[in-house]
């Protein structure tokens, strides 16, 4: 299979041009770090969103459900630390005035800074690079570099009628994660719904974050969605449980067809005062030409229902009758960026494959065919139905058998354009199967089922249709 390099440009105009993921209100121009998601990127974003949440729900017996709301009463972002520490160092370049997260800025010249890093530090080596003649700004090369400052990442908002009960200095935020949801609805979970301990509350919804530079397509936004799952346990099961979850969300990635060559661990050597352990799973992107963090799997200890009880005056320990004991749970957090996965499933889906075609003289000829090699469950049409020419006749009969089909599957019918164009334009989106309908159909009843990957083509009697895709379609 011939592949080529997907830049980051080629990658973005694909996924616009194919309905997946539109940039946000392009006909003023845009609006930086937001995108919309067409059609197809709903869909495929709604099924990796049900395939975390199987994982989650179905395919375990100690995690339930959460929605809860994108707005949190002010305090619960005092309480967590984010009013006051949520923030990422700032470069800026006086000269063609862009803007840089200062330890990015750092790590193109090969120093790596922690998380965790005091904005001092950061400064001690954007000294010594300056001191060196070596910090200039990416873009421009000027050397006018400003020192490092924190930039607060949390998106003020206002609500009108809850501020007649607030403080006049309590700033109401959009959410920067959704896992404060979860720590605030803790004890409604524990006192309604009784769960063995331990067990994990899991969520999917939207985060906004004011991030400083946003360059990288839906890689970096400043609205985006996670799923995220906490789980409760005791401090002496940590150890096992981190060890547990960290494999049990690796093999979600591989289930879903993520090579294991393309996924790597990285520690954090430095680690928040109350984590016991942090590690992200990285997955090496073909569009930004190497590894980077699409998930997160952290120990946080009891900080985070400590620091709620505390600043709410209300107490979120829990009992546990098998161990008659009272303690204020651990957490171990798994935190996923769904618009991330949505890029790294496209990414590593994508193929360019040179093939031979025939053309109208009947003699072969080079092309070249981009496919979508995403796990059928993935997909977002599952099967396209394909009259091979526009007669009547094949028209009605592929009617029929769509009009079946579609009560299962997202389905799609097209009989516009040469049938090899109308198989290419379903390998674009990643569409797992064909069906055609042809002159001998009416004869037989049977179909020509067309798989992506192969290209292989099978006769496929249509009463057997349902049960042909019920094995290969889970
Ligand atoms: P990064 O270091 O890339 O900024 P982070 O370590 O701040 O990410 P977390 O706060 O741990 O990220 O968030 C968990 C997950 O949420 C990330 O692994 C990522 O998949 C997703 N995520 C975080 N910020 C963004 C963003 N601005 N846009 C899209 N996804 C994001």
């Amino acid at each position: 299979m011939h592949m080529q390099r997907l830049t980051l440009d080629k990658f973005t105009s694909f996924c616009k041009t194919r309905g997946f993921v539109y940039p946000s209100s392009e006909i003023y121009g845009g609006l930086g770090g937001i995108y919309d998601y067409g059609h197809y990127g709903y869909l495929l974003k709604e099924n990796i969103k049900n395939a975390w949440i199987k994982s989650m729900i179905q395919d375990r017996d100690d995690v339930t459900l959460l929605d809860s709301a994108i707005f949190m009463h002010p305090k619960t972002w005092i309480a967590s630390g984010h009013v006051d520490s949520f923030d990422d160092p700032m470069v800026d370049c006086k000269h063609c005035k862009l803007r840089y997260r200062a330890d990015h800025l750092l790590e193109e010249f090969g120093i790596k800074i922690d998380d965790k890093a005091s904005i001092d530090e950061i400064n001690a080596e954007l000294d010594a690079l300056r001191h060196a003649g070596n910090l200039k700004c990416p873009n421009c090369d000027s050397k006018e570099l400003t020192s490092a400052r924190r930039f607060s990442l949390m998106v003020k908002s206002n609500l009108g009628s809850t501020v007649d009960k607030l403080n006049d200095e309590d700033v109401v935020y959009l959410r920067p994660e959704t896992c404060g949801g979860i720590y605030l609805e803790y004890k409604n979970v524990v006192e309604t719904l009784h769960p063995k301990f331990p067990f994990g509350i899991a969520q999917v919804g939207k985060a906004f974050r004011n991030e400083i530079v946003a360059r990288q397509f839906i890689y970096r936004t400043r609205e985006f969605e996670q799923m995220e799952m906490q789980y409760f346990h005791h401090p002496d099961d940590t150890k096992q449980k981190y060890e547990e979850w960290k494999q049990f969300r690796w093999n979600w990635y591989l289930e879903y067809g993520i090579p294991e060559n393309k996924l790597q661990w990285y520690k954090h050597e430095k680690l928040a005062h109350y984590a016991t352990d942090a590690y992200d799973i990285k997955y090496k992107f073909d569009s930004l030409d190497g590894f980077a963090e699409v998930e997160g799997i952290h120990a946080r200890g009891n900080w985070d229902l400590s620091q709620h009880s505390k600043y709410s005056g209300i107490k979120l320990d829990f009992f546990d009758p098998e161990r008659n004991e009272k303690f204020i749970p651990h957490i171990m957090e798994t935190s996923a960026g769904l618009n991330r996965l949505l890029m790294m499933f496209l990414d590593n889906a994508y193929h360019e494959q040179e093939i031979l075609t025939t053309d109208n003289e009947g003699s072969g000829k080079k092309d070249t065919r981009i496919l979508l090699r995403l796990d059928p469950r993935l997909s977002p049409v599952k099967i396209a139905i394909l009259p091979l020419m526009k007669k009547q006749v094949l028209i009605r009969k592929a009617k029929e058998i769509f009009n079946n089909l579609k009560k299962l599957y997202i389905c799609e019918y097209d009989e516009s354009g040469s049938i090899g164009k109308r198989y290419r334009r379903q390998d674009e989106i990643g569409t797992p199967y064909c069906i055609t309908v042809d002159y001998q159909t009416l004869e037989d009843n049977t179909t020509t089922v067309r798989d992506r990957d192969s290209m292989n083509q099978e006769r496929i009697h249509v009463n057997e249709l349902k049960v042909y895709f019920a094995e290969k379609i889970l």
